[in-house]
């Protein structure tokens, strides 16, 4: 009788640790899927949904960040709740989102539009000019690289000076050096908010690592070695 009890106190503690890892599991991996698909003057539009359980709207989190100084302008919170036509066949149908955006209020500048839920990064990065003209661009997220600098010095660039691979004159804010295996040249990527072409190669430059060009060596060691994201503009 006294085994029998401590086996049945065994398996509903086995079944509690098993009920908890799972919530907890649940908790961590919500596999949520959506998109940004519309940003103008007043708002930015998208929709989003969890797969496992299409019923419950998701929360939505706006982030605006600033392309020139990559500060966050602001983040704005939402559910992901408005009716789509063209959603319904997931669910209920219930799954886009709309935030007004006081763009005014953040100042001149080109912003990066992201969006999350659960955590997770929606598709669909969009970029939004205040007072100027914005590029008409799409922004692929590469994911992270490792990025360093150079600068035209003996010790940087050796006999090539401020001359690229390509043949053109190595320009701050504008030259990176990639691995053209991975990066062809001409492409354009979007790093820390600045938008840089791909016109220089490097020996020590393989696979995931972008090396950007600063006019002066002080600036290459101030920048050191960063892994951020890196954006292809398309
Ligand atoms: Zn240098």
């Amino acid at each position: 009788m006294q085994k029998r009890k401590n086996i049945q106190r065994f398996l509903g503690t086995l079944l509690m640790m098993v009920s908890v890892f799972l919530s907890t599991f649940d908790a961590y991996a919500l596999p949520v899927t959506g998109i940004i698909d519309g940003a103008d003057e007043k708002s930015v539009r998208g929709w989003a949904l969890n797969s496992s359980d299409p019923s419950v709207p998701v929360d939505v989190k706006v982030v605006i960040l600033n392309q020139t100084s990559g500060q966050v302008a602001a983040e704005l919170y939402t559910t992901a709740s408005l009716h789509r036509e063209d959603l319904t066949e997931q669910g209920t149908g219930g799954y886009g989102f709309e935030v007004s955006v006081p763009w005014d209020s953040y100042g001149n500048g080109t912003y990066l539009i992201e969006a999350f839920a659960a955590g997770q990064k929606l598709s669909g990065t969009k970029v939004h000019g205040v007072g100027v003209t914005a590029p008409v661009t799409t922004l692929r997220s590469l994911g992270i690289f490792r990025t360093t600098a150079y600068c035209p010095c003996r010790q940087c660039s050796g006999k090539w000076g401020g001359l690229t691979s390509t043949g053109t004159i190595a320009t701050a804010n504008h030259t990176i050096s990639v691995d053209p295996r991975v990066i062809p040249y001409g492409s354009r990527l979007m790093i820390g908010g600045v938008l840089y072409t791909a016109e220089d190669c490097g020996g020590g430059v393989k696979g995931r690592h972008v090396d950007i060009f600063f006019n002066t060596h002080g600036e290459t060691r101030g920048y050191g070695s960063r892994n951020v994201e890196v954006y292809l503009v398309q």
